[in-house]
């Protein structure tokens, strides 16, 4: 438990009379954890943040100076990014792109665009074309393959509205090699094929295997190939599993001979959840505790609208107890001891639920809970005013 996170607990219980609701995001922690990833990376590799994990400015100000760049996914995430860097590297993928974010994407100099569809490519072609824009381009490609790691969340390697499947390159590379087109350069390929893979043996046999891919590619089609992205998907774990083992994913890729055979070609990753998931706090203050037939529910103030990851993994958050001594009542605190409590948020929903029977030593009404692991995946992708209740505040440890 960060030491600094109850102190200001406490201190804001003695300013304030309302419940505590807030994310804490430790940003000295995220530049530390960083610095670290980058000390074993292997030379020939670039590290880029994919903004989707969490897009607060704050976040992205802090690693501006560490990573190679940013992965975007919107019009709107590639405009965050800008409002902190005007020159910083950007990739832009994401399945659907508009016409609109075609031209956004080559207007604000994106480093390189993910391509996902051959719709996609014709329509680019055409836009770079009448902007008399040049534009660098990667094809994500959605490998047929039964040998990926299993994880919660899959976006390739079955059936998936992602990048192009494998027969398609030669028709892209035909768009591309066109002699209509003079303004889209085939610069790599895209690989992004799930997310929270937690073992670090798994995720190098993955990166191998799209190491191999690319190397018959480029042999059969005759490529200058300078990028080849792997994506993200390093894992977090939010039970007892052992954490993804960064150390041992990079000097394993550091040792092997796909890497060697590399020479001019860069090898990018672009994880979202490994980097920020663990230095995001949600604070939330218990309001009430009450017992339905033989179960106990503490009801906070906050819930799934603030933090859907649970209910969206179906997966139990983990949590400390803050405990505290505010009581301004002049009836008795409620309160359990040595019981089994699911903690339930605010919304008229059974949905809103954080933690199916956690055990906990003791627990009363005032007592702040501090989800850890909620710097990925958490706010960003909650329905924030279902029900109307008021934001959590944002607070930064620097
Ligand atoms: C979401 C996403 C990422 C980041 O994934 P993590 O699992 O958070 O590392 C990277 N690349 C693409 C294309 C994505 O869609």
């Amino acid at each position: 438990m960060n030491r600094q996170i109850e102190r200001w607990i406490h201190e804001w219980h003695e300013q304030n009379s309302e419940p505590i609701c807030a994310y804490v995001y430790d940003l000295a922690g995220i530049r530390n954890h960083v610095h670290k990833m980058l000390e074993t990376m292997p030379e020939q590799t670039s590290l880029f943040y994919a903004i989707k994990a969490n897009p607060d400015k704050r976040i992205i100000e802090a690693l501006l100076p560490l990573v190679k760049g940013f992965e975007v996914a919107s019009i709107g995430e590639l405009l965050l990014v800008r409002e902190v860097s005007k020159s910083v590297p950007i990739l832009f993928g994401g399945p659907g792109k508009k016409d609109m974010e075609l031209e956004a994407a080559m207007k604000e100099g994106v480093a390189y665009l993910h391509v996902e569809s051959l719709l996609e490519l014709r329509k680019l072609v055409m836009l770079a074309k009448e902007w008399n824009r040049h534009t660098q381009v990667l094809l994500r490609i959605n490998l047929r393959t039964n040998t990926l790691p299993q994880t919660k969340i899959t976006m390739g390697g079955r059936p998936s509205p992602f990048g192009l499947d494998e027969p398609f390159i030669e028709e892209a590379l035909a768009i591309l090699r066109d002699e209509e087109n003079e303004h889209v350069h085939f610069s790599g390929f895209h690989f992004h094929s799930l997310s929270n893979n937690l073992r670090a043996e798994l995720h190098v046999d993955m990166v191998h295997l799209y190491l191999q891919k690319v190397e018959q590619w480029k042999r059969s089609y005759g490529l200058d190939v300078q990028v080849i992205n792997a994506g993200g998907g390093f894992g977090v774990s939010y039970e007892d599993t052992p954490e993804f083992d960064w150390q041992l994913f990079t000097s394993m890729l550091a040792e092997s001979e796909a890497l060697q055979a590399l020479k001019d070609t860069q090898l990018f990753f672009e994880p979202g959840r490994f980097i920020v998931a663990d230095y995001g706090y949600y604070v939330a203050e218990v309001v009430d505790i009450k017992q339905s037939q033989d179960q106990f529910f503490a009801v906070l103030r906050g819930g799934t609208h603030h933090n859907r990851l649970p209910a969206s993994w179906g997966h139990n958050h983990p949590f400390c107890v803050v405990p505290t001594v505010r009581w301004p009542y002049p009836f008795p605190r409620p309160e359990v001891d040595k019981a089994k409590v699911t903690i339930v948020g605010e919304l008229c929903t059974p949905k809103d639920r954080l933690h199916t029977d956690a055990e906990l030593e003791s627990l009363r009404v005032g007592d702040v809970l501090v989800f850890e692991k909620s710097g990925a995946y958490c706010w960003t992708i909650s329905h924030h005013d279902f029900l109307g209740h008021p934001h959590p505040e944002f607070y930064y440890i620097t």
